[in-house]
């Protein structure tokens, strides 16, 4: 169950926060309060500190946000990944159709289960989701699966997605990373394929340090999933502490992907807050499309959807026509607002790089130009108002 104990004023004052001083506006910044301190002491001084009833907690709480079967609390968001990859069977000679404008982690899992990621093209500068034609025209005899990527928190095309997934025998994996509490139809984002994935990381709308969930509705992927975390052991330490279990048999070769019980315990608090932060990101992301959308040529992708409520990861901008983050990022970073890219194509870096790859004229038309600006649930009308200055002073 989710505590509803009441929350603290920050108990850090802000000079104290080394990491984010330079910057009068950072990409991103956590809260810290009383509650979480708390949290985390307690697990401390209850002396268990590995996977126990603290991880079971969140996943249960987790579990009841998304509406799903099965929910399973991991290192990160990459071993997320990773564990949905082998749980549906990928390894080598398959091919997964994956989009290029995505964290590099979704490329890199796919290859170190042995497959090969086949970059897929996004719809257009007005929706960086993957687009679904192309995904079409990259199915071939090899596909394995397709590993789509709910950019900045707002769904992809799942009708057409699932559809063609379906039509070819294909499992949907989700990176929903960005999404966390974000929805498609009124169903959770990550519960709409056979496997979805998240991440914790502490710039994530679910902060926690590192941290990751792996979710699926399917049974058989479930108990793969449950094993491929620790080992292939049939028993946890947890259970054996309790007397619950004795002995135990490897029944596949896994890893140690598990998450510990200091982060469930901050993820138990901040999953409290996430609908309420996502909302007030939603809000600030209204303020800078009112201000930045359609204005010198700017745009801002992601307009409504009905069948979409957005979880609002990033707030990202198009750079006019003719102009490059390059050029215009300097002049912003010089008013002391932080900047970012999601993200570098995974087709450009060297350790992807191959002249056989498809092309995306998409993702090369738009990667240039893509800028993210700060984002945050407690940033301030001050800091948003600086940093649409510093854009409109810039471009
Ligand atoms: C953050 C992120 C990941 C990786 O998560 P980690 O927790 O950092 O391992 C994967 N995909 C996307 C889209 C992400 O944003």
């Amino acid at each position: 169950m989710l505590r509803s104990a009441g929350r603290d004023a920050p108990t850090k004052p802000r000079e104290e926060k080394d990491s984010t001083r330079r910057w009068v506006v950072p990409l991103s910044d956590v809260l810290v309060d009383g509650e979480m301190e708390r949290a985390v002491a307690e697990v401390v001084r209850s002396g268990w500190w590995s996977m126990g009833p603290r991880v079971a907690e969140f996943e249960r709480s987790f579990g009841e946000l998304c509406d799903v079967k099965h929910s399973f609390a991991v290192a990160n968001g990459t071993a997320a990944l990773h564990l949905a990859l082998l749980a549906i069977g990928c390894g080598p000679g398959d091919e997964v159709l994956v989009p290029s404008l995505t964290f590099v982690a979704a490329a890199n899992s796919i290859a170190h289960t042995g497959a090969t990621p086949v970059f897929c093209d996004v719809i257009g500068p007005h929706d960086l989701t993957v687009d679904p034609a192309d995904l079409e025209a990259a199915v071939g005899p090899n596909t394995r699966a397709i590993l789509v990527m709910h950019y900045g928190g707002h769904a992809c095309h799942m009708d057409e997605i699932l559809e063609l997934a379906t039509r070819h025998g294909l499992p949907v994996i989700e990176d929903a990373a960005h999404a966390p509490g974000g929805e498609f139809r009124g169903r959770a984002c990550g519960t709409l394929g056979a496997v979805g994935c998240f991440s914790f990381f502490s710039n994530k709308n679910l902060p926690m340090g590192e941290g990751g969930m792996v979710v699926t509705q399917d049974d058989e992927l479930a108990k793969r999933i449950g094993l491929f975390r620790s080992h292939g052991m049939t028993t946890l330490t947890w259970d054996r502490h309790r007397g619950h279990a004795s002995g135990y048999d490897v029944v596949l070769r896994g890893f140690n992907y598990r998450l510990d019980e200091l982060r469930a315990a901050l993820g138990i608090v901040e999953l409290e807050r996430l609908p309420e932060r996502n909302r007030a990101r939603g809000q600030i992301v209204e303020r800078y499309r009112t201000a930045l959308d359609g204005v010198a040529g700017i745009s801002m992708p992601f307009a409504t959807r009905p069948e979409v409520l957005a979880a609002h990861h990033l707030a990202v901008i198009v750079l006019p026509e003719g102009r490059t983050r390059q050029e215009v990022e300097p002049a912003i970073i010089a008013r002391g607002v932080q900047t970012s890219v999601h993200y570098p194509p995974i087709h450009r870096f060297s350790a992807y790089s191959d002249p056989s790859q498809r092309s995306l004229p998409v993702t090369d038309l738009v990667a240039d130009r893509l800028l993210t600006l700060p984002l945050f649930p407690h940033i301030t009308d001050a800091q948003v108002s600086a940093v649409i200055e510093a854009v409109l002073a810039s471009v």
